[in-house]
C-alpha cells in the first residue's frame, strides 16, 4: 500500500514537493522510507500527487511529483453530523467511522443530557479530533478532512445552522429514537435526490434528547426522523445515520479511479 499524506498545499511547488518537518521525521522514523520511495501527497483541496522521495532525513523531506489528479472519492453531498459530546473514546471513534464513509464535517453539540457538559473540554481536544479526521482520511483515502466546528451548545449550533453561517438547511434531521412515524428512508424519498447538496444530521447522546430540545430542533426546520423500531446507541445511530443517507443519495457507489 502506498503511503498518503497531508500536507499544506504550500509545501507543493510545480514539479516538486517539499515536507513539513514531522511528516518528513514519522516517514524516516516510523516509515522507514528512503530515497526513490513513491508517495501520495494531499493537497486537502481534492487533489493527490504521486510522488518520488528523493531526499529524507529526520527533518527534511523532498520529492519529485510524477503525477495529479483529483480524487474521486469525495461524496458531491455534504453530510454535517451535530453529535451529542459524550465519552473520549466513544466520540473519537464516531469521527473515525463517519470520516471513513464521508461525512464532511462535525459539530460537536452540548444537550442537557450529555456526559460532557463543558465546552473547555471540548477545546482541550481537538487537536487530538483532528489528527483522527486527518488520519482516517488518509486511510480511506478521501481527498478532503471533514471540516472540524468548535463544541457549541445545542440553542447556538440550532442557530448557527439556520442563520446561515453554515448556510440555509435544505435538509436537516434529528434523530429521534422516539419518532416512529417517518423513516429517514421515506423523508429523503420526498426530496428530490438530485437537488440536495447539504444535509444536517442532529445525533443525541446516550439519554436521548429532551421535549424542549426536539422542539426547538423542530422549530430551527430539522425533520425528526426514525432510524427503526431498535433503539441504537449513539455511535450505532452516526455511523448508520451516515451509511444510509449517502447510500440512499448514491454516494456508496463505485467512482472511476482517476489512473490505475
Ligand atoms: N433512551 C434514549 C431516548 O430516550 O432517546 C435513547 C437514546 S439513543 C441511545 C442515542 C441517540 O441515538 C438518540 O438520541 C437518537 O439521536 C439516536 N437513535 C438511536 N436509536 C434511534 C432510532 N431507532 N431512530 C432514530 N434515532 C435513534
Amino acid at each position: 500500500m502506498t503511503h498518503r499524506f497531508f500536507i499544506p498545499p504550500d509545501c507543493i511547488r510545480s514539479t516538486e514537493v517539499r515536507f513539513p518537518p514531522e511528516t518528513a521525521r514519522q516517514m524516516q522514523r516510523v516509515l522507514r522510507l528512503s530515497p526513490g520511495d513513491k508517495v501520495v501527497v494531499l493537497d486537502n483541496t481534492g487533489f493527490q500527487y504521486d510522488v518520488q522521495l528523493e531526499q529524507i532525513s529526520s527533518g527534511e523531506a523532498a520529492g519529485k511529483i510524477l503525477a495529479q489528479a483529483k480524487v474521486t472519492a469525495e461524496p458531491r453531498v455534504r453530510l454535517t453530523l451535530l453529535l451529542a459530546l459524550t465519552q473520549r473514546e466513544k466520540f473519537e471513534w464516531m469521527l473515525q467511522k463517519c470520516t471513513e464513509l464521508g461525512a464532511a464535517a462535525f459539530l460537536p453539540v452540548i444537550t442537557s443530557r450529555c456526559l460532557v457538559q463543558a465546552k473547555e473540554d471540548a477545546s482541550r481536544k481537538v487537536p487530538r479530533w483532528e489528527t483522527i479526521l486527518r488520519e482516517a482520511s488518509e486511510q480511506c483515502e478521501r481527498g478532503l478532512i471533514p471540516h472540524l466546528f468548535s463544541a457549541q451548545s445545542i440553542e447556538q449550533a440550532l442557530h448557527q445552522v439556520t442563520s446561515g453561517n453554515l448556510g440555509v438547511p435544505p435538509a436537516a434531521f434529528i434523530l429521534s429514537a422516539h419518532e416512529q412515524q417517518v423513516s429517514l428512508r421515506a423523508a429523503l424519498e420526498r426530496m428530490n435526490p438530485s437537488g440536495i447538496a447539504e444535509i444536517y444530521v442532529l445525533v443525541g447522546p446516550e439519554g436521548g434528547f429532551t421535549l424542549p430540545e426536539v422542539s426547538a430542533a423542530v422549530q430551527a426546520g430539522f425533520q425528526p426522523v426514525s432510524l427503526g423500531p431498535r433503539i441504537l446507541r449513539m455511535e450505532t445511530a452516526s455511523v448508520t445515520v451516515t451509511a444510509l443517507v449517502l447510500n440512499q443519495l448514491g454516494e456508496m457507489e463505485t467512482k472511476p479511479q482517476p489512473r490505475g
